[in-house]
Parts: structure tokens; sequence; C-alpha cells
């Protein structure tokens, strides 16, 4: 066969302008736009280009190539304008896992957002008087039920008035917080408590950015109320308690009780802050545990302050909460840094109907809840109904116990009882296997342990099961 030279190859190449004027590509430019085909005909073109360059493809190959480029053009163009943020399958049990999105909302939320976002809300006004509203209204009611209200009715002793102010996430508030409160001021932190979460969460660091100074004081395994108070002198603004939302410390240890601290505090006329990080509004002693201090304990064992996420246990959108001392809270909302830091209505909207939901106590809403109240016989059911389905000769599934976990910066030992499909395949190894799952669509987001992959029912909606069963079935086939 004569060798083409390459400048011959790259004359077969069609301009952009005759590929547009083209009629197989007549459909798909009224359909999605002249912009989008001509950029996609020229990246196509492009890659041609490339590979006649690099001297892969001989004449025959490019003819093979220009008799479907209109369906690589095509396909050029259903990827570049297809979605980047899509949903994914969360069969690895972990409930608010932070890489797939935390916290799914309700429907309740979902429809709430659709409806105030799609028109025109009353945000910042107050239909009754015609004038100018708070964007904060709207959930520091259903704060003031869910916190006041309760703690009114344990008989506790004079109920103060609790507000709540809301920012973007747990991160902002914990900054808000230490800016308002202790601005060129000291906050005293056990160093058993100078946390990271996740990347770029570091309590030393957000306290420099919040121009407050750092005062450690104790060991990392063992501090002591005495160490808070020798530490406290004229220009201490704050006593702040970090919640170890990733690790544990255990063995020798010494942590002063939440309530030694706000004795202390008390006394000393500082006010005292708690980062729970997840929070609760909701008593995870119902799922059985007991780890894992809300919001109301926190409050009622006397913290003036205390700061948690929208998306982590309390199962909403992504945002952070200050709930406390309502003159505490005012001075945080009077501070210019809260406009920066503040939410829009989509997530005031799923925040509303999330709380909502929790005012009627109807923890069947809200999927994160519903998920950690599931029961290991439910999920065991539900994983016989796949495993017998997708069992075949190459394909292995085997029900067997394990454990779920909470996640989202609960205590890292928060674990629900589960029951998983271990799913092993001929021919393919655990990573491949997982690997396959993650390709299918919607991508499923298994667990690999000791060469078996893992999936809990638990994080999957029921009506996904039929997704994990054929992709599971298509994995042996
Ligand atoms: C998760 C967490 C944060 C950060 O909260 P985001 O909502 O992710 O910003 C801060 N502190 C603690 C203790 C946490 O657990």
């Amino acid at each position: 066969m004569p060798v083409t030279s390459k400048a011959e190859l790259y004359r077969k190449l069609p301009s952009v302008d005759e590929l547009l004027q083209s009629r197989e590509l007549a459909a798909i430019i009224s359909s999605e736009g002249q912009a989008a085909v001509t950029d996609a005909a020229r990246a196509v073109l492009a890659r041609l280009r490339a590979e006649i360059a690099a001297a892969q493809l001989d004449s025959s190959d490019v003819d093979l190539a220009l008799s479907t480029i209109s369906s690589a053009i095509e396909r050029q163009v259903r990827q570049s304008l297809s979605y980047s943020l899509r949903g994914v399958i969360n069969a690895t049990g972990v409930i608010l896992h932070t890489n797939l999105g935390r916290a799914p909302l309700a429907a309740a939320a979902l429809e709430h957002i659709r409806d105030t976002a799609a028109g025109y809300s009353n945000l910042e006004f107050d239909v009754e008087t015609g004038g100018r509203g708070k964007r904060d209204v709207h959930v520091d009611r259903l704060f003031r039920k869910l916190l006041n209200q309760k703690f009114a009715g344990e008989g506790a002793r004079a109920t103060p008035d609790i507000s709540t102010v809301v920012v973007n996430n747990n991160a902002a508030a914990v900054l808000l917080a230490l800016n308002t409160l202790a601005e060129a001021g000291e906050v005293i932190v056990s160093r058993g408590e100078l946390v990271e979460i996740g990347g770029s969460f570091r309590i030393p660091d957000v306290m420099s950015k919040s121009h407050s100074v750092l005062r450690e004081v104790g060991t990392t395994n063992r501090t002591r109320i005495a160490d808070y108070e020798r530490a406290i002198n004229e220009n201490t603004r704050l006593l702040l308690r970090v919640h170890r939302s990733n690790f544990e410390i255990t063995g020798f240890t010494e942590q002063p009780a939440i309530g030694e601290l706000a004795t202390l505090a008390r006394k000393r006329n500082v006010p005292l802050m708690e980062d729970l990080g997840s929070g609760s509004l909701f008593d995870l002693r119902s799922v059985g545990v007991d780890s894992e201090p809300g919001v109301l304990d926190s409050l009622r064992a006397g913290v003036d302050v205390v700061s948690y996420s929208g998306d982590k246990l309390l199962g909403g959108p992504q945002a952070g909460m200050l709930s406390g001392r309502s003159d505490l809270i005012a001075r945080m909302r009077s501070n210019s840094l809260f406009r920066a830091l503040r939410v829009d209505k989509l997530t005031y909207a799923a925040l509303e109907a999330t709380l909502l939901a929790d005012v009627k106590q109807d923890h069947e809403a809200v999927p994160a809840l519903r998920m950690m109240r599931m029961s290991k016989g439910e999920i065991g059911k539900r994983a016989e109904a796949v495993a017998e389905k997708v069992s075949s000769s190459r394909l292995r599934a085997e029900v067997i116990d394990g454990e779920s976990v909470i996640g989202g910066g609960a205590a890292p030992s928060a674990v629900l009882p589960t029951r998983l499909l271990a799913v092993t395949c001929e021919g393919l190894s655990a990573e491949e296997i997982s690997a396959r799952l993650r390709a299918s669509d919607p991508a499923i987001v298994a667990r690999v342990e000791e060469g078996r992959v893992l999936l809990d029912l638990r994080t999957v909606f029921p009506e996904q099961d039929r997704v994990v069963t054929g992709s599971l079935e298509k994995l042996a086939g």
C-alpha cells in the first residue's frame, strides 16, 4: 500500500463550515444550537489532526473516521452538554458521606425549594405590614419551637431565650462566632481538641482567620478543669469545646464534663461555646447511639452557643447553625461578616421543610433519619432478595453481618448493625468489580474490604435495589 503523506491526510479533512452544512448535522444543530455543534466539530477535527500528527492513522483509517464523523460530533455535543454533577447510588453504608453530598433531602424540602425558587417569595418582606422583613424569621421560629419549648418542657431552671442564626456551613458558623465573640482576645481550647476536619478546616487556622488568639491548655490526652481555670485572664473572651468528630482518644484520658466547663464559664463571666459539628435535634439514643450529644444536651448543660451543620445529623441542606443565648446570637447577626456568610433562599426553604418534619417528629420524612432508623432485619431482607436474583455460577453474593456508619462527623464509633451484600465474581478482582459498578449508570459506590466488594443497602433507596440488581447481573453476564 502506498504510504500517504501527512499533508495528504490533512487535506482529506473537511473544514468546520463544510461539516456544519452537512445534512447529517442539521437535526442536532436545530436541537442543541449552532455554537455547541461548532465547538464539537472543532474538537473532533482537532483530535483527528493530532492522531495524524502522531502517525496513528493511515489513509483508510482516516476514510473510516470521516464516514462516521457526524456521529462522533453528536457524541461530543451530548457529552459536553451533559451535567457533570449527577446522582450516584451510595452503597457504602456511610449515611452522611461528605464525598457523596452528605444528607439527601426530604421530598418536602425539594418541593419547598421548587415552590419558592421558581418565583418570588417573602424572603425579606413582611406581607402583613408591607415593610422589610428578615430572612432569619422563617427558620428561627422553628428552631425556637425545637429548642426553647423542649428546654422548658424539661422543667429546667430559668429557661434561657435561645435564638439561632444560619450561615453557609459549620466552618462559617465557627468563624463568625469566634470573630464576633473573641476578636483580638483569647480563646481557651484543650490541646486534645485542636482538630482538623477534612482538608482545610483546622481549629488553629480558623482561629487566626477570625483574629482571635488561641490559648491551648492541657495535654493531648488529659485536660482538667483546673487547666482552663488557670488560663483565664483579662484577655479571655471565650471557652471553646470542639467535638472530636473524626477521631477518638482512648486509654489514659481525661476531659472535664461540659457541665463543669459551663459552671466555670458562669463563675468567671466568660461565654462557653461548643462546636458540635454534627449536632442532632433528634435523640440518637432512639436508634441505639448514645455516644453523640445533641444540640439540646449541650444547651441544657449550660453551653452559651452551639455550632452545628445542616447537612450532617440534621439531615437537611448544607448550612451552619449557631444556636444559643439570644444576646450573643444578636451580636453575630450584626457582625458585617454575617452578610458574607449568609445563606440563600434555597437553603432556607430546604431547612424550613426539614425542621418542620422535626417539629412534627416525622423522622421517616427525612432520608438520613429514616436510614438510621431502618432495622437490620429490613435491610437483610432486601439484601437476600438481591442476592437471590444475581447469584450465578460466576457471581457469588452472600449476605453477612456488618456495620453501617453514621459518618459526617458523628463520633467514629457511631455505628449501626446491618446486613451486607458481599460480592465476588470469577475472573474479576474486588477492585475490578468496584470499578465496573462505578462505571454503571448511575454509578454505584461500594466498599472494598479484604478482597470482597461489600454493598450496604441501608444507604441505597429501596427503589434503587432494581438498578443494583441489574448492574450485578451484568457483571456476571
Ligand atoms: C463537620 C465539622 C465542621 C465543619 O462543618 P461543615 O458544615 O462541613 O463546614 C466543623 N467542626 C466540626 C467539629 C465538625 O464535625
